[in-house]
């Protein structure tokens, strides 16, 4: 027997149906806004990575799955959305196209992460990425997105939360007051922290450990650091969210694990999830596109974790379950319950039947087992009669009903 790779699933049963209804809630979503499905191959040069999600993060030093191809190239299989989207953004020159370009995606993700509960090496994102403006409103209007999504996820005590990193002209005056905030209170910190608050002191400010917390409690706040061009852009940004009737709040110690977010960034949390609490998480990255190789082109975006919705959403209980089990006994009954069903499945009700011809008790039983609403009974005598027997499984209720009948009283 050979298993599957450790952190990696098989999707069974009816898990298939809520990433499908996730999927398609969200893609009706980002048409209904102009958004655009782009879709990018799974494998990318590693170097892709590198330069766009930094060298120093978690995620390029520990979690990618890189190897090295027959000719020598070093290859990774894709951790994140973002980074493929901008090179081919840029190696399809999509910007000489207007002004804003809007794109959406899903698919899957791999990192090779530590196993734990809720945590896959592979998992799925659904993502938009937007390019062409610095405007607040646009900021406001991917949160919004955002924020509807959730509550079409049905996703339980969620909420928005924003922040503003600041920009490369702001945010490194604010790093050397954090360092020498933290290098007070280093022996309180992590080893993670530790270590990293030298090169990339933001990491601590979102660090899980419970010591290290106590510590960024008092830190500095990046909100009191912004240059005068990233305090109004983030005033902008609230007030347009006023204006779409997002509900937010705003977390000064929000930062993000990639090294390429600039000014404003949001997650969207549940308190239900505990220490790892995003659903849903985003940002503005004005560089990243010329870090890449391509134009001077400021963009924002996020990304969802369809496996952290299925966990927190009330979706499950509305996935269709097999609505009628069609139970036809005798073989000269099958040309009239054959067309039967495909009356109704015409009507989008599902049906299923039974292939091997058994008796009603064991017919009764595959229904039961599927969960079926109704059993449609037809035998050698309802057929003379041309009647079928209605069964609410449900309810064990029984009703004789002509076939012209059987339509309208599923729907009632
Ligand atoms: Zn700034
Ligand atoms: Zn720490």
């Amino acid at each position: 027997m050979i298993n599957r790779v450790k952190g990696f699933k098989d999707i069974l049963h009816e898990e298939g149906k809520i990433y499908e209804k996730i999927i398609g809630i969200a893609k009706e979503f980002f048409e209904l806004n102009g958004f655009k499905q782009i879709t990018t191959p799974i494998l990318e040069k590693t170097e892709l990575f590198v330069r766009s999600i930094g060298e120093t993060t978690d995620i390029v030093q520990k979690e990618m799955f890189t190897f090295q191809d027959k000719n020598g190239e070093y290859l990774t299989l894709r951790p994140e959305g973002t980074a493929p989207v901008v090179r081919a953004y840029i190696e399809n020159n999509l910007y000489a196209y207007g002004n804003i370009h809007k794109f959406y995606y899903y698919g899957p993700m791999f990192r090779r992460e530590r196993p734990q509960k809720g945590r896959l090496r592979q998992f799925h994102q659904i993502g938009i990425e937007c390019f062409g403006s610095t405007s607040p409103l646009l900021d406001a209007h991917v949160i919004y997105i955002l924020d509807n999504l959730i509550k079409n996820f049905k996703i339980k005590e969620a909420l928005i939360e924003i922040n503003s990193i600041g920009c490369k002209n702001c945010r490194p005056g604010f790093k050397e007051e954090l360092k020498k905030y933290l290098f007070k209170f280093k022996k309180d910190l992590c080893n993670d922290c530790q270590n990293r608050m030298e090169k990339n002191p933001l990491r601590v400010l979102d660090c899980k450990n419970d010591t290290c917390k106590e510590v960024v409690k008092n830190s500095p706040k990046i909100l009191d650091f912004l240059c005068d061009e990233c305090k109004t852009h983030f005033e902008m940004v609230k007030k347009f969210l006023k204006y779409f009737k997002v509900d937010y709040n705003i977390n000064p110690f929000m930062v993000r694990g990639l090294d390429y977010y600039t000014r404003t960034v949001f997650e969207a949390v549940s308190t239900l999830l505990g220490g790892q609490n995003a659903v849903g998480a985003g940002g503005r990255y004005d560089g990243l596109v010329n870090e890449i190789g391509g134009k001077n082109i400021p963009g924002i975006g996020f990304a969802l974790g369809i496996e952290r919705i299925i966990l927190l959403s009330e979706l499950e209980s509305e996935i269709k379950n097999t609505d009628v089990y069609l139970i036809l006994l005798g073989e000269n009954v099958y040309e009239k319950g054959l067309e039967i069903y495909q009356n109704l499945i015409n009507e989008n009700i599902v049906v299923e039947f039974d292939y091997e011809m058994k008796g009603l008790k064991n017919q009764l039983k595959k229904a039961d087992r599927l969960g079926a609403r109704f059993a449609v009974i037809i035998g050698e005598d309802e057929l003379k009669e041309q009647v079928l027997l209605l069964r609410d499984l449900k309810e064990s209720k029984q009703e004789k009903i002509s076939f012209q009948e059987l339509l309208k009283k599923l729907r009632s």
